[in-house]
């Protein structure tokens, strides 16, 4: 630490150093994360100082809290639903893992049946449960196949767990086949819909994926991706309201007396933020940016494949892969590369048409050179 205090000047020309160092989103076609809408960066400046771990003392943001489970309950089809806003997917796929070993008890050697496109958060989960992860095989669709996830299920498997847009290809797992299987076999059945939980009710043709289901018992849905809410922002739902219950943890010293949350401490700014964007845009708003991400996908698709980079797979959301060498992307465009070797885009938000084509122009400089 420094010995003398730096002047506000030198200190913020420092900051602003640091800041021109990062990459400018108009170059990240990689990231699931984008540039937050402006109501979400009000709306957090006025919330900096809450803090949720600790909700007596801030029973207004709490009730936005209430209010943001509330929204996404009734969009997931399940106006009562339980839930809390987490920091992401990685905490609400541990937080729905560790619900699931509360209500299985007396299994020594607990596994759970995972897609192999599964988010690397279903790895770290696992680790820190001392759960086994059995991965299903992936078709040629880049879906789970639902007949092999059914064959891994055994008496000591305490949770199924489907993907509602894939972080690598952008497709939805059969979760209404899954749901079918998960009733069959009275397991807990998590939907991770981090990204598609944002994007997926919001489509012409919406593919179902949520309460709707019988036999979905918990999803996970981020705001501070497709929702453009200020990171960090994510949400746990459960169909039952009381479940999270099961994870209560005495806090004497609180104005609370149990807490089921990972965290202790937890801001209320982008719980803020991610209400605000909600009730800002309205279904007929976020229908309007999903639509146009959406467009820009196909556009995206077709420009590369005139360019000579087929598609990897035809995607259900706005994840865009290619065919394509590794220097195929010129700098400072910065794209992904899947497990599979696929050069891999995202049509967030801030990937504005004009960016697309810009790409496009790019991509066919480089491929002429
Ligand atoms: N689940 C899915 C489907 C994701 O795409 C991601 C991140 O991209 C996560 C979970 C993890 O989310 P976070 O990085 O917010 O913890």
């Amino acid at each position: 630490m420094l010995n003398k205090g730096q002047s506000e000047e030198e200190l913020f020309t420092f900051l602003a150093q640091k800041k021109q160092e990062d990459l400018d989103h108009d170059f990240i076609l990689s990231s699931m994360c984008t540039v937050p809408h402006s109501v979400a960066v009000r709306a957090h400046c006025m919330f900096m100082e809450t803090n949720l771990g600790d909700p007596g003392l801030f029973p207004g943001t709490f009730s936005l809290e209430q209010l943001l489970v509330h929204r996404f309950g009734s969009l997931f089809h399940c106006e009562n639903a339980g839930g809390y806003a987490t920091s992401g997917g990685t905490e609400s796929n541990l937080q729905a893992l560790r619900l699931a070993k509360t209500q299985k008890t007396g299994i020594s050697t607990p596994n759970v049946v995972v897609p192999e496109s599964a988010h690397f958060s279903f790895k770290k989960s696992c680790d820190i449960l001392g759960i086994e992860m059995r991965g299903v095989s992936i078709g040629n669709d880049f879906r789970m196949d639902a007949e092999n996830a059914a064959g891994l299920i055994d008496k000591n498997t305490i949770a199924l767990v489907g993907v509602a847009g894939t972080t690598e290809y952008g497709m939805v797992d059969p979760i209404a086949d899954l749901a079918k299987i998960a009733q069959q076999h009275d397991l807990f059945f998590h939907v991770d819909a981090a990204f598609g939980g944002m994007v997926i009710p919001f489509l012409d043709r919406p593919i179902p994926f949520d309460f709707s289901l019988p036999g979905v018992t918990t999803i996970a849905v981020d705001p501070h991706k497709m929702g453009m809410s200020t990171i960090p922002c994510g949400c746990l739902l459960t169909l039952d309201p009381h479940l999270l219950n099961s994870l209560n943890i005495d806090t004497p010293y609180l104005t609370v007396k149990q807490e089921y949350t990972l965290a202790g401490t937890r801001p209320g700014a982008p719980v803020a933020g991610a209400l605000a964007v909600l009730d800002y845009l309205g279904i007929e708003g976020m229908k309007a940016v999903v639509a146009g991400c959406m467009k820009n996908t196909e556009r995206l698709i077709a420009g590369m494949e005139t360019l000579g980079f087929p598609r990897a797979a035809t995607p259900d959301l706005n994840v865009a892969t290619f065919v394509a060498a590794k220097d195929a992307v010129p700098a400072p465009w910065r794209v992904s590369w899947t497990r599979r070797n696929h050069l891999r885009t995202v049509c967030m938000p801030h990937v504005h048409a004009g960016r697309i084509e810009a790409f496009l122009l790019d991509m066919q400089k480089t491929r002429t050179r």
